[in-house]
């Protein structure tokens, strides 16, 4: 039953009064971790209403409003704010942006500050760039971007994937604006009753979508994870604040399960459980990556298992064709999510899909427009630059890029989605700032150095002649390929490896764990072949490719 607004339901939660920031002495820390469990215990025991659908047509109606306002507090009300200094910079104050949004919409306005140079890439948002407009630089930290109207509860790390990991702070109120998107979906694929299940390592995005699950009631029954849980593999930090989630959500009698290592080679445990629930007539949700999904829905098959009943929430990496078939042919539905640790979820599986990944953007929290890349994409895919519209988002994005590319288009689809005003959608997402398959991430920046400067000197040839290609296999799960140009000579295969995987840990030390998962998993292989051309005539070091190149794949392997 409907009983409150979600934006009433905001307003009335009372955590601004036990919001606490981490403190340095003891007495302080003490009383800061009472003070936030308290805050988790309350959140955690409270109902969840619904928003009605006429209340989230309006809010998505009110979304130009609703960005003037975050823009005025979060940005022209901030004299150290980042994206003030870029305004500025072009002469444009907070009038001017209001005159922008009123003349020609959200979306054009954002375009408008694009073009004058109101944007951020994804290295200079997180502060490893200056930021260089015209003749004007900019040095900012990635601590600049924090959203400076919401006091964290807790702290977490983004992966450290595409650079050093950075801390983000994160509010309560970020999971209870995901809520929203979280309780529709649940309605949408029918998913209300399921079981729930991770098959994922302990991360942002892991607690998120669990304490978001036990919010809404159905409290995950497994927890599966790709990687042990010990140190350094998993951050002894990160250890410690999912033993707190386990002991605070233990005293609320939400039981939370302790992950349980089942590597993503060996799908068994999962699909055993998925089994035993789909057995008894229920529902079964897994929230993994796409790569492990695909991994259990093979292994399913060679067992003549049926995942009839399944949906799958994938996200974390690209989403190819034959990821989506292969998951298909399984019986499982497959649900694709993208989002950020800064920015949260912000889209997900158009149900009339007309492409793997077709998502819709959620535009009640977010405005997405697309800038042009420098240098081409297989289908004239543009960098996605977003802009917060929810007022709890753990950084304040405008206009800034996270490192992906796709295509946006508005399209009325017919799906539930649409219906309810959500007409943007984007796909053929990957990322070019970060290269993942099986959930271990090459950081972009490193490999284009490594490309174009380590292996030439190292072993000959020029920039040009080595390429990193991630592709899918027959399978659909990503492989990485380092393509090199025949015209460099003969060259041993694994030493090629080894001095590519050596390059990675030299030049970013916190890629140890992705280089000791190339070497044991035979993740990376050396192919021989002309370094691939795209469309628009240029060969660039890294590329991603949704179809596998059989022939020369085959042909050209050297041995
Ligand atoms: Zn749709």
């Amino acid at each position: 039953m409907i009983r409150a607004s979600h934006i009433d339901m905001i307003k009335t939660i009372p955590w601004s009064k036990t919001d606490t920031i981490i403190k340095n002495t003891p007495n302080e820390i003490t009383k800061g971790i009472i003070s936030r469990t308290a805050t988790l215990r309350h959140w955690v025991r409270q109902a969840y209403f619904p928003c009605p659908n006429e209340q989230l047509q309006q809010i998505i109606k009110n979304r130009d409003q609703q960005f003037l306002n975050l823009v005025r507090d979060t940005v022209f009300n901030q004299p150290s704010c980042p994206y003030l200094k870029l305004l500025r910079h072009v002469g444009c104050e907070f009038n001017d942006v209001q005159d922008m949004v009123n003349n020609n919409g959200l979306e054009g306005a954002l375009h408008q500050l694009a073009e004058a140079g109101v944007w951020v890439s994804h290295d200079e948002m997180k502060g490893r760039e200056p930021v260089r407009r015209g003749s004007a630089v900019f040095h900012f930290k990635d601590s600049d971007f924090d959203n400076p109207i919401i006091l964290p509860q807790f702290f977490n790390a983004t992966s450290g994937s595409s650079g050093p990991r950075t801390r983000v702070g994160i509010s309560l109120k970020h999971y209870e604006e995901q809520l929203l998107h979280t309780s529709l979906s649940s309605v949408f694929n029918s998913i209300s009753n399921a079981e729930t299940g991770l098959w994922l390592p302990p991360s942002e995005w892991a607690f998120s979508r669990l304490l978001r699950f036990a919010r809404l009631g159905f409290v995950p029954a497994r927890w599966f994870s790709q990687v042990p849980l010990r140190p350094p593999i998993t951050p002894i930090k990160t250890l410690i604040r999912l033993l707190g989630f386990k002991v605070v959500l233990h005293t609320c009698q939400v039981p939370v399960p302790w992950p349980i290592l089942v590597e993503s080679t060996k799908p068994s445990p999962v699909a055993d459980w998925l089994c035993s629930v789909l057995r008894i007539g229920r529902g079964a949700v897994l929230v993994t990556y796409p790569s492990s999904a695909v991994r259990l829905c093979l292994w399913s098959e060679k067992k003549g298992m049926t995942l009839k009943g399944t949906v799958l929430i994938v996200a974390g990496e690209s989403i190819s064709r034959v990821n989506r078939e292969t998951i298909e042919k399984s019986g499982a539905v497959c649900l694709p999510l993208f989002g950020t640790t800064e920015s949260g979820e912000s889209a997900e599986a158009c149900l009339c899909a007309i492409s793997p990944d077709d998502m819709h953007i959620y535009s009640h929290k977010f405005a997405l427009i697309g800038r042009n890349l420098n240098f081409g994409t297989e289908n004239g895919e543009k960098a996605l630059l977003f802009t917060s519209l929810g007022t709890a988002s753990p950084k304040i994005f405008l206009n800034a890029e996270t490192g992906d590319v796709g295509i946006i288009e508005e399209r009325a689809c017919g799906c539930p989605w649409g219906d309810l005003g959500y007409n943007t959608h984007v796909r053929n997402v990957w990322s070019y700032a970060k290269l993942t398959a099986e959930g271990m991430t090459l950081p972009g920046s490193s490999i284009f150095r490594i490309l174009e400067e380590d292996m030439p000197s190292i072993l000959g040839g020029s920039p040009g002649d080595y390429q990193l290609v991630l592709e899918p296999d027959s399978a659909g799960l990503n492989n990485y390929l380092l393509s090199i140009n025949p015209s460099v000579g003969f060259l041993d295969t694994d030493n090629t490896r080894e001095i590519f995987i050596k390059a990675l840990v030299s030049r970013k030390a916190s890629s140890a764990l992705t280089a000791d998962f190339l070497r044991r998993a035979g993740q990376l292989h050396v192919v021989r072949r002309q370094p691939i051309v795209q469309s628009g005539g240029k060969s660039l070091p890294v590329m991603f490719l949704r179809e596998r190149i059989d022939p020369i794949l085959n042909k050209n392997k050297e041995t």
